[in-house]
């Protein structure tokens, strides 16, 4: 493509970006579209010659973007709302652009440095000491994971050099969690061989915060029974409430043991940034590793997810191998040292430039925000007589259901709220998402677009009632 080509759609792209997000509250939030019905409409092979790139934008257009669950529609209340900012877009599009590939310094230094420049930023702004050192993966499942080997090398047990397959040397290593705690942690475990039956779901109070207690006798029973305690994950936002697991409690269980702590505050981390929420917080900074994912508050185009640890040398020793043909000179961080992939995009890019575009008190006036419009929709709940709140809010998620009668059965409550549910969720002008908290059905609303407004969660409420009168029998 010609320099001149290159400028002629790019601006064409850009307007068309521009138009999408300007006007896409007019769009449905979920696509009225049939599983396989896209890829019904699209040529089974590729062209044999290349097509006019006007073609191609055009079927973007016609084909692809209705065919698109809208993540960036402020009605968007699903699983934790998310949203691409302009500096986060731009970022992703230099990123591209540059098309570095930042597994060492040495090629792509600017990447490598400003990943620690933004990765510091952020852990100052949400208020963790200095001893932790960040590395960009690209998921919260990810940063785990790698996590989870650094708890495992921490033990000193030659895994690495000789794996765990028919050690009789080897205790059964077990990882704690509580019940509520996002599935990536029991993924983990699998993932590292561990074995299903190494994570210990911890039960929950009332409040869905694990039961501290519980987590020390499970501890006592497994060391009693000759298995050893690798690591616990306490979560500071759970996926389902986000309750916040009493972390200062649950870090004195893992000092007083020598258990590696890992925090993980995927959704809520970022909070720690407003000073009135900077208590929910407290004790995480006893942690050894945190990941919070500015992908899913921070208004940063997926995927970017943001690790801490305070003990990044025991993360190396897991993960280092260094063959010839990438051996450098420099005494420099590289990032393939701390992790399984080689290949790293730059990411770091477009959270620099979303933390310099909006600046500390913008991204907390945004958080606030967002903390406002659930309350307010929570406080609604309340005061209605057929609605009830099922979890308390923490921040921007409100966790309620309807209960018109208070002779329905639990199952025809269930019932009834899923129908609600999708009754919202066909009318294309909110999405909202649902869980289960002590077994009922439980539905979800999450705040976290930067474009939604008062006006927004105000048409859900209208939506919400509408649906209840429509659906109660
Ligand atoms: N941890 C928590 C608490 C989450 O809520 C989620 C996703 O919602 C994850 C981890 C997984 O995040 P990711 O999609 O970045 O792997």
């Amino acid at each position: 493509m010609s320099a001149e080509d290159f400028r002629r759609f790019g601006y064409q792209l850009i307007d068309w970006i521009a138009d999408y997000l300007e006007k896409i509250d007019e769009r449905p939030v979920l696509p009225s579209i049939r599983p396989g019905e896209l890829r019904a409409q699209l040529p089974q092979m590729a062209p044999e010659r290349g097509e006019p790139m006007e073609r191609i934008i055009a079927d973007i257009d016609r084909s692809i973007a209705p065919a698109l669950t809208h993540w960036n529609h402020p009605a968007f209340f699903a699983y934790f709302a998310t949203s691409a900012s302009a500096p986060g877009i731009f970022g992703e599009l230099l990123s591209a652009a540059f098309n570095v590939n930042a597994m060492l310094w040495r090629t792509a230094p600017a990447a490598v440095e400003l990943e620690e420049v933004a990765l510091d930023w952020l852990r100052e702004m949400i208020g963790l000491p200095p001893e932790f050192e960040g590395i960009i993966y690209d998921t919260a499942s990810i940063s785990t994971l790698h996590a989870l080997a650094a708890a495992r090398e921490s033990l000193n047990l030659r895994i690495r050099e000789e794996g765990m397959a028919g050690r009789a040397d080897l205790p059964p290593l077990r990882v704690y969690a509580s019940e509520q705690a996002h599935s990536s942690v029991e993924k983990a475990v699998i993932a590292l061989g561990l074995g299903q039956r190494a994570f210990r779901p911890i039960r929950t109070d009332e409040q869905f915060r694990l039961d501290v207690s519980a987590l020390r006798r499970a501890i006592e029973d497994d060391v009693a029974a000759g298995a050893l305690p690798c690591a616990v994950v306490a979560t500071l936002g759970t996926t389902s409430t986000t309750s916040l697991d009493p972390v200062a409690e649950i870090a004195d269980v893992c000092h007083e043991r020598s258990i590696w702590l890992h925090v993980d505050a995927a959704y809520a981390g970022v909070a720690a940034m407003l000073p009135e929420k900077r208590e929910l917080f407290r004790g995480w900074e006893r942690a050894d590793s945190i990941v919070t994912n500015p992908h899913k508050w921070l208004f940063t185009p997926l995927d970017l997810s943001a690790f801490y640890c305070r003990r990044m040398e025991t993360l190396r020793r897991a993960f280092s191998l260094v063959p010839e043909y990438l051996r450098t000179d420099e005494r420099v961080r590289n990032p393939m040292d701390y992790g399984i992939q080689l290949g790293r995009r730059f990411r770091a890019l477009k959270l620099w430039m979303i933390m310099r575009y909006f600046g500390r008190a913008g991204l907390q006036a945004r958080l606030r925000e967002h903390c406002r419009l659930a309350r307010d929709f929570a406080a609604w709940i309340e005061r209605e007589a057929e609605w009830e709140l099922v979890a308390p809010v923490q921040f921007s998620v409100v966790c309620f259901r309807a209960r018109p009668d208070r002779a329905l059965s639990g199952e025809e409550l269930d019932a009834l709220n899923e129908r609600i549910l999708n009754h919202v969720n066909s009318t294309g002008q909110a999405f909202l998402s649902h869980t289960r908290l002590n077994g009922r059905f439980t539905l979800r609303l999450a705040i976290g677009n930067m474009r939604t407004g008062e006006e927004h969660v105000a048409r859900v409420r209208e939506l919400l009632s509408q649906a209840l009168k429509e659906n109660v029998k």
